[in-house]
């Protein structure tokens, strides 16, 4: 689900000032909103570790905006900032039918930050 505030245009105020350090402040300062824990903006990245069974973990886990996918992320990896999951042996926190449908939206609202910052 996805809260409508953060869809309204003018729930960044002044988007034109916004650079990669607030929106990492941005995003943090929303994850660490434990209550509004499933609909604050975050990135999701998907664990690559290969487990004693050879098959790949797999499981998404929450990340603060700035980290991105990459091929040897594993779970172990979001220690800082959510040291819960941070473990291959943690169930994901969400569906991954949820976590996908998150990806989605995050992704779009990544697009209209960048065509904010083409605009300056
Ligand atoms: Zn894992």
């Amino acid at each position: 689900m996805v809260r409508s505030n953060f869809c309204s245009d003018d729930y960044f105020g002044e988007p034109a000032e916004l650079d990669a350090t607030e929106m990492t402040n941005l995003s943090l300062q929303l994850s660490l909103r434990r209550e509004d824990k499933k609909t604050s903006i975050g990135n999701w990245i998907q664990c690559q570790e290969v487990l004693d069974t050879g098959a790949i973990c797999g499981k998404w886990r929450r990340a603060p905006l700035f980290v991105v996918q990459s091929s040897d992320w594993d779970c172990s990896c979001s220690v800082l900032w959510d040291p819960i999951h941070a473990d291959c042996a943690v169930p994901q926190e969400l569906g991954t039918a949820e976590v996908l449908q998150q990806l989605k939206y995050i992704n779009k609202l990544k697009l209209r930050l960048d065509s904010y910052k083409q605009k300056r």
